[in-house]
């Protein structure tokens, strides 16, 4: 049991958790850089410490630091929040070996879903559907690799066992361009993860994005809180999220989901969790697994009405889980567009003051930011100032809201992609549901020739 918590992260995340933390009664200790020494938040805690300059390797990524941190503090327990250490293996050995309780799940689970060859063993061993193509690592062999190809059937798609944040990926429409995208995949893989380790399978040309959050507790218990629908993506980055995944069979989805539970109970999973999935024509493939806290976890939150950093911290704590999955029930329909400080036609990075921020409201809004009138937006970090959620009693009704609250919030002084989701939620395809992952960056090469 633990009663502080210090919290290794920054933004709107941190807040997030923070608030869990206060509604738990719990202590709070935040860590910052020296860039964000003037973050609104801060103040909320209740001890604040700097561990070091602006740059992520020198605070946010480096653990002795964080460690230190934690020990002068008191904190006996460490939440990652998303990015920097929440799915780094060693860092939560460290946690451990300091007598400290990592808010996540073990070492051991982490290691064997951020290996991708390892988490589709796995996966499929669990009985989990996963994209055509062998749960190992590729051969050195050329020819056999050729042979590997032509049973799986072209395109297919070279992936780094070790890759993330959608790098270390090449796509090979046909034979003649298999080996030199292999090496070339493989040099970038030891190069930008530390693993030379590479797999194919079926590239899949129009899949949507579907995920299932699952909460497990530490007794062999877990529930899934439903399915969420993340295709609107630009360069592999999530921009708008919902839930639950429009026009699927519940049935189906039901499924999907049970499979996903037995998965983590045969691991040995504890904490949250994400299921990740291509769905395409009616089958659903796994992709990777995610062992960490989402940024899209509210729309399950509003969806469901179950608070899920309060669940992951409660499960942190030895709790068991006091929801079963009877008590889970998805009432109508939730949308996120992220809101980021980024021009909203080149994507290019727009940090600075922030001299205007009005915030939508009402029913069914939720505006999850860190941001205020006067906040910096530091140029080292993820662009992302808040997150706009809405719930709406059906998709429509969702998407009326957001369109209202996406009209009423204005922000200054710095650009936002607020003018890129006015549009998106306008658009006919998007309003119709189930568009594909790539329908995004179609969309954006047909507005720029219009
Ligand atoms: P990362 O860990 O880098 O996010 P993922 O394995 O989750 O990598 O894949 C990221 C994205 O790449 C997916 O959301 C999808 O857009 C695309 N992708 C990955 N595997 C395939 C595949 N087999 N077929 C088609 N697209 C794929």
């Amino acid at each position: 049991m633990f009663d502080t918590v210090l919290i290794a992260n920054r933004g709107e995340i941190a807040l997030r958790i923070l608030r869990a933390c206060r509604t738990l009664g719990l202590r709070t200790v935040l860590v910052y850089s020296e860039a964000d020494r003037h973050a609104p938040y801060l103040p909320l805690a209740d001890q604040a410490l700097c561990i070091g300059p602006a740059a992520p390797r020198q605070s946010y990524l480096k653990q002795s630091a964080i460690l230190a941190a934690a020990t002068v503090s008191g904190a006996q327990a460490i939440h990652p929040g998303y990015g920097f250490l929440s799915e780094n293996a060693e860092f939560v050995t460290q946690v451990e070996q300091a007598g400290l309780r990592f808010i996540g799940p073990s070492a051991a689970c982490i290691r064997l879903m951020g290996d991708k060859v390892s988490a589709k063993h796995a996966m499929r061993a669990a009985g989990v559907p996963c994209v055509p193509g062998p749960d190992t690592s590729l051969p050195d062999d050329p020819q056999q690799v050729l042979a590997i190809a032509n049973d799986i059937g072209y395109p297919v798609i070279v992936k780094a066992a070790g890759g993330g944040g959608g790098r270390g990926m090449r796509v090979v429409h046909e034979r003649a361009q298999l080996l030199s995208a292999l090496s070339v995949t493989r040099e970038e893989a030891a190069r930008a993860f530390g693993n030379p380790e590479v797999y194919i399978e079926k590239f899949l040309l129009h899949p949507r994005h579907v995920e299932i959050q699952i909460l497990a507790d530490q007794h062999g218990h877990a529930v899934w809180l439903g399915s969420r629908d993340c295709s609107l993506q630009r360069r592999h980055q999530k921009v708008i999220e919902e839930a639950p995944a429009p026009h699927i069979s519940p049935a189906l989805l039901a499924q999907l989901s049970e499979r996903c539970v037995q998965a983590c109970l045969s691991i040995g999973y504890s904490g949250v969790g994400t299921f990740e999935f291509l769905y395409e024509e009616g089958a659903f493939y796994f992709i990777e697994m995610n062992t960490r806290l989402q940024v899209e976890h509210p729309v399950t939150e509003l969806t469901t009405g179950i608070d899920i950093v309060e669940q992951q911290i409660r499960m942190a704590r030895g709790e068991p889980l006091t929801i079963r999955q009877t008590d889970v029930q998805c009432h109508g329909h939730a949308l996120e567009c992220r809101i980021n400080a980024e021009d909203p036609k080149s994507f290019l990075p727009s940090p600075g003051e922030i001299t205007a921020w009005r915030l939508p409201g009402g029913w069914g809004v939720r505006v999850d930011t860190h941001a205020q009138k006067g906040y910096r937006v530091p140029p080292y970090y993820d662009a992302m100032v808040g997150k706009l959620i809405v719930h709406g009693v059906d998709r429509e009704d969702a998407l009326r809201r957001m369109r209202a609250a996406l009209d009423e919030m204005q922000v200054g002084g710095i650009s936002t992609n607020l003018p890129l989701h006015r549009e998106l939620m306008v658009d006919a395809g998007f309003a119709e549901g189930g568009v594909d992952i790539h329908y995004l960056e179609r969309w954006l090469k047909e507005s720029a020739l219009a």
